[in-house]
C-alpha cells in the first residue's frame, strides 16, 4: 500500500491536526503511543507520520507540516523501503523462518492496498528481531537525521523487550522516534505508557466506512451499509468481512430472530439445532449475533419512526415495519442486551454484572424499566 500523507488520513481529523502540528513545529518526542480501537487507521497514521518526519523537504524555515510526496525519501518511505524506517510487528513461526515471515508480511503490505494485519493468537514481537533493531540503533541513521521505528500491536511485547526498548527511548541524544500502536494500551507496562506521548484514535464514522467500501473496495451500496453497520467503526473489520456475503449472513440471522420474535420456542429450537449441526466457529457465531443485533436495531429505528433511508436493511423495509409494530421498544432493547451479553461471552470477557443482569431481566417481566440498564451494555445501540 503506498503510504498516505498525514493530510490523506481517513476519519481522524484531530489526530491528523496534532501530528501535522508536531511535524511543522519540529518538536518531536522520543516516543508516541497511538491507541484506540482496532482497525481505525493507527498503523497507517504511524506510517504517514514517519513519512512526514523522514521527508527531505521538511527541515528549515517554513517547513511543511506533511511529507512532500516527491523527494527521494518520500518515494522510498511510500514503498516501506526507507533505510531509516524500521518496523516491529508480531510474527509467529520458528526462529529460522522469521526473516522470511517478516519479508512476506512487508511485501503483502506493500502490494495490497487493503492489507489487513492479522496474526495467530500466539504471534508476538520477537525478541531476536528487537535485539537486532536495538543494535542497529547504536549507529547513526543512514540517510535522514533520525530514524523512525513503528511498533505495531506493541502490547504483544514481552516484559524484557519493553525494558530494552525503554532504555533506548530514554537514551540522551538519540535520533530515534518510536511510534507504538495498540488497541489494548492497558496491557503495556505503565513505565512504557508514561514515557510515550499518547495519541488517541476514535472509531470511524459508519458513513465513512460504507463510502470507503463502496468507492474503493468495490462493494455494493447495500452490502457496504450492512458491513459498515456491524464494523463498529473499524475499517479493517469491515474489509475482513467483505468476502462474506452479508445478505446470506443476515438471512441466517433472521432464521433465529423471526421465531424468537414470534415467541415460537419450538421453531427457535429447530433453528438453533440446525445451526449447531454445521458446527459454527466463534467468528461465525459472532457474525450471527451481530447481524441479529443489526436487524433489531432496525426494528428499534422503525419504532421511533425512522425514514426508509435510515434503515440499514431498507431492502426489507416492509418486513421491518411489520415486525416493529408487534414489539415494544423496551422489549427490543431487552433482546439487544441479551445478544450483547452473548457477544461478550463469546469474546470471553463477559462481565459478571452484565451476565447476572441479563439473566435476571430474562427471568423477569419483559417490560422491565430500561432506565436502570447498565450503560456499557446499551452504549452500542445508538440509532
Ligand atoms: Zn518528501
Amino acid at each position: 500500500m503506498p503510504v498516505p500523507r498525514l493530510s490523506e488520513l481517513l476519519g481522524q481529523p484531530q489526530v491528523s491536526a496534532f501530528l501535522s502540528g508536531v511535524v511543522a513545529g519540529g518538536r518531536v518526542a522520543n516516543a508516541y503511543l497511538f491507541h484506540g480501537p482496532a482497525g481505525v487507521g493507527k498503523g497507517t497514521a504511524a506510517l504517514a507520520f514517519a513519512r512526514a518526519l523522514l521527508c527531505e523537504h521538511r527541515s528549515g524555515a517554513g517547513a511543511a507540516a506533511d511529507a512532500c510526496g516527491e523527494c527521494p525519501a518520500c518515494t522510498k518511505s511510500a514503498d516501506l523501503q526507507h533505510p531509516d524506517l524500521k518496523f516491529l510487528f508480531p510474527v509467529s513461526g520458528e526462529a529460522r523462518e522469521l526473516d522470511d515471515a517478516v519479508a512476506e508480511t512487508l511485501a503483502a503490505w506493500r502490494e495490497d492496498p487493503f492489507f489487513v494485519f492479522s496474526y495467530e493468537k500466539a504471534a508476538s514481537i520477537r525478541l531476536s528481531l528487537t535485539r537486532e533493531l536495538l543494535r542497529e540503533l547504536a549507529y547513526k541513521p543512514f540517510e535522514s537525521s533520525r530514524r523512525v521505528i513503528v511498533v505495531r500491536d506493541a502490547d504483544r511485547m514481552r516484559e524484557d523487550q519493553c525494558s530494552a526498548m525503554l532504555k533506548s527511548i530514554e537514551e540522551p541524544g538519540v535520533s530515534s522516534v518510536w511510534v507504538l500502536t495498540t488497541a489494548r494500551p492497558s496491557r503495556l507496562p505503565a513505565t512504557i505508557r508514561s514515557r510515550c506521548q499518547a495519541v488517541r484514535f476514535q472509531p470511524l464514522p459508519e458513513a465513512l466506512v460504507a463510502d470507503f467500501l463502496e468507492q474503493r473496495a468495490g462493494v455494493s451500496r447495500r452490502d457496504a451499509r450492512m458491513l459498515a453497520a456491524i464494523s463498529g467503526g473499524s475499517l479493517a473489520r469491515a474489509l475482513a468481512l467483505r468476502e462474506a456475503d452479508p445478505v446470506a449472513l443476515r438471512d441466517q440471522a433472521l432464521g433465529l430472530v423471526e421465531p424468537a420474535l414470534r415467541g415460537d420456542a419450538a421453531g427457535l429450537w429447530k433453528a438453533v439445532q440446525s445451526l449447531g449441526r454445521s458446527r459454527p466457529g466463534r467468528e461465525t457465531l459472532r457474525r450471527l449475533l451481530e447481524f441479529q443485533e443489526l436487524w433489531l436495531r432496525d426494528l428499534l429505528r422503525a419504532r421511533y419512526g425512522a425514514a426508509r433511508e435510515d434503515l440499514v436493511h431498507r431492502d426489507r423495509e416492509e418486513q421491518i415495519r411489520r415486525q416493529a409494530e408487534g414489539v415494544t421498544a423496551t422489549e427490543i432493547r431487552r433482546r439487544l442486551m441479551v445478544l450483547e451479553e452473548a457477544l461478550r461471552a463469546i469474546e470471553g470477557n463477559v462481565t459478571a454484572d452484565l451476565a447476572l443482569f441479563s439473566a435476571m431481566t430474562r427471568a423477569a417481566e419483559p417490560d422491565l424499566e430500561e432506565a436502570g440498564w447498565p450503560g456499557h451494555a446499551t452504549a452500542r445501540w445508538d440509532y
